[in-house]
């Protein structure tokens, strides 16, 4: 099932008559887990994380079962990056989710599905059309979410035969070409803006050689001329796969922009106080619940301290430091943060290799208040 926002709705109000709901986000990614098998380990210690919920949730075991069957099976993961699942025997609810975008790991049960990581996919999610164009044809693309959305074409033929011609006559097919040839470009140019004034997408990426964009975007309409992202040069005939990577390509470009951007408002916001840029605060935050948005660079590890009777994570142990109880040590921090913030219904965003996020210490984080 694809993800729009009539199917969070859905969710949303699904009536579970306060039946118990096993919510699970798994990363499928084939960049990250390249066998079936890695993905299904890193499920199975979900589980084990997830253990003391488990025994008290006797009613979830059907669910899990359910789930644990699905992990095992066989996934098409050409498309697919990560998965969204809402399991409820009592209530009859099972659905599966499959987004082209890859998701925190996360188990919760419940009695409602846990939607926050969908919404927030959801919300991020902006169309990008793909301009491809040489002198005969024009394609215009339309992708959301992964998907195709619309896809026309145009297709101008240009005059053949000039070799048998005499010279004046190959001169003036050439200038007859190279009108053509315009008039051709200027088609799809307004192919480009009658598909943006139809869909609204916020980015262009724009194939095709240099001669014929450079005269493509001087016929570009303003307002979608600010919105190319990406400039490329793929033939029209290409296969989808590879205007599926170039969808990829703009799309790793838009979401650097945006960590960019998000790491500028973190710190415009630590000066009034409700941005944070250091573990320690983000740990002092996370405890006090006003964590907003979570920023974590991909490659953060590091081991520290959880304590088993309010939940309460530190850099260093052993007395907790809220309750006073003993903590037990954990291997990796940060995924504990992450999987807090996720029960917390916080917005995670993780960036690899942000320098800027990187030269902050790798964590940061947007405070409700
Ligand atoms: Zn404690």
């Amino acid at each position: 099932m694809r993800l729009s926002s009539q199917l969070i709705k859905d969710l949303a109000n699904f009536d579970t008559k306060g039946s118990t709901v096993v919510s699970l986000y798994l990363n499928v990614d084939g960049k990250q887990y390249i066998r079936s098998q890695d993905y299904q380990r890193e499920f199975d210690s979900m589980l084990k994380r997830a253990k003391s919920q488990i025994e008290q949730n006797p009613l979830a075991k059907k669910d899990i079962e359910r789930i644990y069957s699905f992990v095992q099976s066989p996934m098409d993961r050409s498309k697919v990056r990560g998965i969204a699942l809402f399991s409820s025997l009592d209530a009859n609810l099972w659905k599966v989710v499959e987004l082209p975008v890859p998701v925190q790991n996360f188990f919760i049960i419940n009695t409602v599905p846990q939607l926050r990581q969908l919404e927030s996919i959801c919300e991020a999610s902006e169309k990008i059309a793909i301009l491809n164009i040489d002198r005969q044809r024009g394609r215009v693309i339309v992708f959301e979410l992964g998907e195709v959305i619309e896809s026309q074409e145009v297709f101008d033929e240009l005059p053949r035969h000039e070799d048998d011609k005499g010279d004046w006559e190959r001169d003036h097919l050439q200038d007859h070409k190279a009108v053509l040839a315009h008039k051709h470009i200027r088609k799809s140019a307004q192919l480009a803006f009658d598909l943006f004034k139809k869909y609204d997408y916020e980015h262009l990426v724009i194939s095709g050689s240099d001669d014929v964009v450079a005269e493509l975007e001087k016929e570009l309409h303003s307002c979608i001329k600010d919105r190319i992202v990406l400039r490329a040069n793929i033939g029209i005939s290409s296969p989808s796969e590879e205007y599926r990577r170039l969808v990829e390509k703009a799309e790793e470009k838009i979401m650097r922009t945006s960590h960019m951007k998000l790491i500028e408002k973190i710190r415009d916001k630590a000066a009034v106080g409700t941005g944070i840029v250091t573990l320690k605060d983000t740990l002092g935050a996370l405890s006090e619940k006003r964590i907003e948005t979570l920023m974590v660079s991909n490659s953060f590890e590091k081991p520290g301290w959880r304590c088993p009777n309010c939940t309460n994570l530190a850099e260093k142990g052993p007395i907790c430091s809220v309750c006073g109880s003993d903590m037990q040590k954990v291997e990796d921090l940060i995924e504990e943060v992450i999987q807090e913030a996720l029960h917390q219904s916080c917005k995670i965003v993780t960036a690899s290799e942000s320098a800027d996020l990187d030269c902050l210490g790798g964590i940061a984080a947007l405070l409700r208040y």
